[in-house]
């Protein structure tokens, strides 16, 4: 149990363990935002101090026919239970740990005592009533370790004041369920102060920023009771336009007790001005990154102490005219853009796949994650948000293939957002806005008709994944040069069916013919252009949910369990199947079909997929292109080893790759943050590949997710990859990074080769 942590141990995602307020600062001092130091009592250090105390019976016993209407009764009990935490004697591991963490606080700022705030953080910020969240006290320029643990235990207290109560008992919370976490923060003692808005207010001017500055505390601007000096900078160059420093009479300071007093400004300073070309551009940087940060116009209150600038509050412009419409809104939530595009609609919260039948034609599809029985539902959303998942999650490949604004990962959608709610959901910035927002042309779901973008030629050839051949003719659309990943999964899941129970009730033939009828989908709208099948990669929980699929084993870690190639080795008469609707697709005249396995990790894989094929005369290598994806350090590794096996291509699956490279299950959003696919150990493996296929003549792709990021994309195309495959929305982009790179190494040996004239 965590009693204390400190801001560069949290982030946005910990309102359980350092409530809403504790969280945001967390956020910003670890996005680098010049926040005062401070540290959090957190929500599990609460709960210890009611638990060790023995107060959750008392208070149980007090509340327990408490009559919220009956103010008299109310009243009463409330101060019983206040006083009751007030006079608790606090654990002692937890006093000394605030003790402890007070001093550390003291000698990082210099050594002396220091005045901090200590704030009251709730963590059922989320709740809808702001009454709720902002019901609990803070208590200003508290000095002496003492002190500070008596303010946070009368933080405790606050969490019981008669409105708190009432409004829990409305609302039919457990009065113990809920907790409170304190943040305790270092005071700014600050020589200037003032206020900066990230745009022009006054002129509505987004070209500019305004900077108010005074001498000592904040109050005094805030307040309006001194008039500060205003500077107008220039947003792109960040130097002043226009300065006029105003006569400054009085300015407010924090005298020994820690009371803010007003005083006469001195002489000297009065009509001086109060910020230098200097700070006036570091007060810009951090405005810009600010506004970057929260994506909208803000306005910050700021402090210098000790020349050194803090950010005391920021809070969103809301006077400019029609800003909230056109370029953003109150952000719900923040998560990780999987799929681009804006839309709105009603929030409907699915948390059972029964209750599936709620979406309708348009709305925000919002579930903890997605599973292959939602996409009929996914289908109809006009977006999609998760609370968990990566970048390739279920969520975040299906809604790209549907070209459907996602975004997943953002660990409470559904706790924050309520059914029929409007929000607008942003796919490329991955943020959730209340109400409707539109901002320029919406981003049409049908993309890549195919005629309007000039199709560019590259040496490096363009495809794209196609995960649902419903989409194939989309897909087809883009002018790709073929579809370098075709997978089966959802060949399978859109039948509801496990394949076992397929083919054991309806016989082989069956199940050939669901493979079949997926692959000749795509391979009608491509022809003659090539489509790469890629055998059925089923991993145990997407299958379980099939009908027919309870006996799938549970698996601690399906990730590094029971898929790809080895389990179709397991299970041949499925992988049987795959090939037989192959050989048959061949028989019928699709000669554009070539064939992957996937998860290899042995070269006995290659020669026993071979094998198989040869028992149903399919030649691999001869009558189809045969290939093997790299998503294991394993396959990487001893390439050389299967290339001997008999091979024409390789692609690299760097999904997979980067989750088994660096350790990062690519389906845990606990670690989604850590997960790079230009880990430099990642790219190594990469290159290597590359590079020793190349000295074998065999081909290479990519088709994992980091093939549709142009950065990824240019070292590939340096590294001198084949073959591209990238994701629907992202072919255009794509195809312009590839040609720009080519043209860049051409122009690159044009250079060198005068050089050498010269
Ligand atoms: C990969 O691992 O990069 C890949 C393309 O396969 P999947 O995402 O289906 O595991
Ligand atoms: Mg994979």
């Amino acid at each position: 149990m965590k009693l204390i942590a400190w801001l560069d141990e949290i982030s946005n995602r910990d309102v359980d363990i350092a409530g809403g307020k504790g969280a945001s600062l967390g956020e910003m001092w670890n996005a680098g935002f010049p926040v005062p130091p401070a540290f959090v009592v957190t929500a599990d250090a609460y709960r210890y101090f009611i638990r060790e105390s023995k107060l959750d019976k008392k208070i149980r016993k007090i509340l327990k026919d408490i009559d919220v209407n009956n103010p008299e009764d109310l009243n009463r009990k409330s101060e019983e239970i206040r006083k009751l935490i007030l006079n608790a004697k606090m654990p002692k591991d937890l006093e000394i740990s605030i003790i402890e963490s007070y001093n550390r606080l003291c000698e990082e700022s210099g050594g002396e005592e220091v005045f901090v705030a200590v704030r009251s953080s709730a963590t059922a910020e989320d709740l809808p009533d702001a009454s709720f969240a902002g019901q609990q006290e803070t208590y200003l320029n508290v000095k002496g370790a003492e002190n500070v643990v008596k303010a946070v235990q009368k933080c405790f207290a606050s969490l019981f004041t008669p409105r708190a109560i009432f409004y829990r008992e409305q609302k039919g919370f457990d009065h113990l369920d809920v907790a409170l976490a304190v943040v305790v923060q270092k005071m700014v003692d600050s020589e200037k102060s003032g206020v900066l808005f990230t745009v022009n207010p006054i002129n509505q001017n987004y070209e500019e920023m305004v900077i108010e500055g005074a001498w000592g505390l904040g109050e005094g601007v805030v307040s309006g009771v001194v008039t500060p000096d205003t500077y107008i900078l220039d947003k792109k160059t960040l130097t002043p336009k226009s300065i006029s420093v105003a006569r400054k009479e009085v300015m407010f300071i924090r005298d020994e007790e820690g009371e803010t007093k007003k005083v006469e400004v001195p002489e000297d300073l009065k009509e001086k001005r109060v910020l230098s070309d200097d700070e006036l551009r570091r007060l810009g940087q951090m405005g810009l990154s600010i506004e970057k940060h929260y994506g909208r116009p803000m306005d910050v209150e700021w402090a210098i102490e000790k020349g050194k600038i803090y950010m005391l509050q920021a809070r969103p412009i809301t006077t400019l005219e029609g800003e909230k419409k056109e370029d953003g809104g109150e952000i719900l939530l923040k998560g990780i853009g999987a799929s681009p595009g804006l839309a709105s609609g009603k929030v409907k919260i699915i948390h059972d796949i029964r209750e599936i039948e709620k979406i309708e034609e348009g709305d925000v599809l919002v579930t903890k994650m997605t599973t292959p029985d939602m996409v009929p539902a996914m289908k109809k959303a006009s977006a999609i948000v998760t609370d968990d998942g990566g970048l390739t999650c279920h969520a975040a490949i299906i809604s790209r293939e549907l070209g459907t604004p996602c975004v997943v990962g953002t660990q409470k959608a559904t706790k924050v957002l309520k059914d029929n709610m409007v929000v607008t959901v942003d796919g490329e910035k991955g943020i959730v806005y209340r109400g409707e927002i539109k901002r320029g042309e919406k981003k049409e779901k049908e993309i890549g008709t195919g005629t309007t973008t000039p199709v560019i030629i590259t040496a490096t050839e363009i495809m794209v994944n196609v995960s649902m051949p419903e989409v194939a003719e989309r897909a087809a659309a883009t002018g790709a040069d073929g579809v370098g990943l075709l997978r089966a999964e959802h060949m399978i899941l859109e039948t509801g069916v496990h394949p076992i129970k397929i083919l054991r009730e309806k016989g082989e033939d069956a199940l050939v013919e669901v493979f079949a009828d997926g692959i000749r989908k795509v391979a009608d709208a491509f022809y003659p252009r090539p489509v790469t099948y890629r055998t059925l990669d089923a991993p145990t929980d997407e299958f379980r949910g099939l009908e027919g699929g309870e006996d799938e084993p549970v698996e601690q870690n399906p990730m590094l369990g029971w898929r790809g190639i080895r389990r179709s080795l397991d299970e041949k008469e499925i992988l049987k199947c795959e090939l037989l609707a192959i050989k048959k697709l061949r028989s019928e005249g699709y000669k554009n079909i070539r064939l992957m396995i996937p998860l290899v990790t042995n070269p006995s894989e290659v020669r026993k997929v071979k094998e198989l094929a040869r028992e149903i005369g399919l030649e691999l290598g001869k009558d189809v292109d045969f290939g093997v994806m790299v998503e294991t350090p394993a396959a990487a590794l001893i390439i050389e080893d299967i290339i001997k096996e008999g091979i024409d291509f390789v692609s690299l699956g760097t999904n997979d790759l980067t989750q088994y490279t660096i350790a990062i299950d690519r389906n845990n959003e606990l670690v989604a943050k850590y997960y790079r696919e230009n880990h430099p150990a990642v790219l190594k493996l990469i290159k290597y590949v590359i590079e020793t296929c190349k000295k074998h003549g065999v081909k290479t792709s990519i088709c994992g997710q980091a093939g549709s990021r142009p950065s990824m994309v240019e070292k590939l195309v340096r590294w001198g990859i084949d073959s591209i495959s990238a994701n629907i929305d992202a072919i255009d982009t794509i195809r312009k990074t590839v040609a720009r790179t080519e043209q860049r190494i051409i122009l690159e040996t044009i250079r060198d080769r005068k050089l050498n004239i010269d």
